[in-house]
């Protein structure tokens, strides 16, 4: 029986550093395209042939897969698509396999969408961010606000069907007005998934400078909350379900390929800072282009104990709406789960426990109590 494995390609590659990213990606590397996808290559056919787990291609049929970045747009789409005809070739793919591309929309155009649905590409998440055109500037972002209603025009013209929108709040100087256009434009396009992440300034980025310097300020935590539930609001009115504290999706339309990291399953992580998660095995690449481009593809491993898999297990499966498998608490004590639920922060509903709307924003806190009720 074949067994569902995901694909993740990490593609480091972007036109320029915006101001609050501190992901694995550089600009001005383009020499390093057809290297680095060789690379890619390499990485996946290692995996493909015997490993400790066997051979992986004779148990493991891919479900999704997942180009991402960095902005793996921006690479000639021929050469990008190397990896996808590669991974055909090496892996048996299920006929209804999820390929999600990542875009920036400054970066796409007719020939390259039409390039990645012949190569069987059939999901576009572009990273909008906002539909702010200063905002979208003080973000260092390439692209404006029209580029973004003009790329998804381009992916329905060229035959996408699955689309999602990035968009972020608890941006400095945000206002709620500013928000909520950003939302109905985002649902006047008709895309079929939304993601919409708070803003978070890391150590080390042009971001983290100017609001050290007073230079740009942050919305405060009511301000940040009520931007959240503005959108879980407008969502839902708007047909979109919430199925993950950040994500948000017309019936049917749920990520497939971040549902198997939140569920745990198992994926190839390929290229540089990506991680892999294999029968409770997890690795990890080399951070550094330069590092995995001399060749260090073979990944540090860590093999999870069983208090590690529990932890894992609520943590990431308490981020979904539908929550985890309630028979994990059996034999516990009842009476802090009670305490729970009459604080109104889970449920308990056929067979999974879940955090309610009011738990979701205490996430962290709630997650502590009910590891601390499994005895971790
Ligand atoms: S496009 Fe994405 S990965 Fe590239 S610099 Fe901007 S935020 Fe970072």
């Amino acid at each position: 029986m074949c067994k569902p494995l995901s694909l993740y390609f990490h593609v480091p590659f972007c036109v320029r550093k915006c101001a609050y990213c501190d992901f694995a990606s550089w600009p001005g590397r383009e020499g390093d395209w057809r290297r680095y996808f060789e690379a890619l290559e390499n990485e996946l056919k290692d995996w493909s042939e015997i490993t400790d787990f066997g051979r992986l291609s004779d148990h493991y049929c891919v479900q999704t897969a997942f180009i991402g970045g960095g902005t793996p747009t921006l690479a000639p789409a021929e050469v990008l698509c190397t990896i996808t005809d590669q991974s055909r070739v090496l892996f048996p793919f299920a006929e209804d396999a999820e390929i999600t591309i990542e875009g920036n929309p400054g970066t796409l155009t007719p020939e390259k969408l039409a390039i990645y649905r012949s190569a069987g590409i059939n999901r576009l998440s572009l990273g909008a961010q906002s539909f702010d055109d200063g905002l979208l500037e003080s973000l260092g972002r390439i692209h404006d606000a029209r580029q973004i209603g003009e790329a998804v025009r381009m992916a329905r013209d060229a035959g996408f069907e699955n689309i999602n929108l990035d968009l972020m709040y608890a941006l400095p100087g945000q206002t709620m007005d500013q928000w909520i256009d950003t939302l109905n434009a985002a649902t006047a396009l008709g895309v079929e998934h939304i993601s919409a992440y708070s803003l978070i300034v890391e150590e080390g980025t042009p971001m983290a400078a100017r609001v050290a310097k007073g230079e740009a300020v942050l919305p405060d935590e009511d301000a940040v909350n009520a931007m959240q539930r503005a959108a879980i609001d407008l969502l839902a009115r708007a047909g979109y379900g919430r199925y993950e504290i950040s994500n948000y999706a017309k019936p049917g339309f749920e990520c497939r390929h971040n549902l198997v990291y939140w569920r745990r399953g198992d994926y190839l992580g390929l290229g540089c800072a990506a991680h892999s998660m294999l029968q409770n095995c997890r690795f990890h690449n080399p951070e550094n282009l330069d590092d995995y481009l001399a060749g260090g593809r073979r990944p540090d491993r860590q093999r999870l104990d069983a208090r590690d898999i529990l932890e894992e297990t609520v943590m990431l499966g308490t981020r979904t709406t539908q929550g985890i498998d309630f028979g994990l608490f059996s034999g516990t004590d009842p009476a802090r789960l009670k305490r729970l639920i009459q604080a109104d922060l889970i449920a308990i509903e056929n067979g999974f426990l879940r955090l309610t709307r009011g738990g979701l924003e205490v996430q962290d806190a709630v997650v502590l109590e009910l590891l601390e009720v499994l005895g971790c």
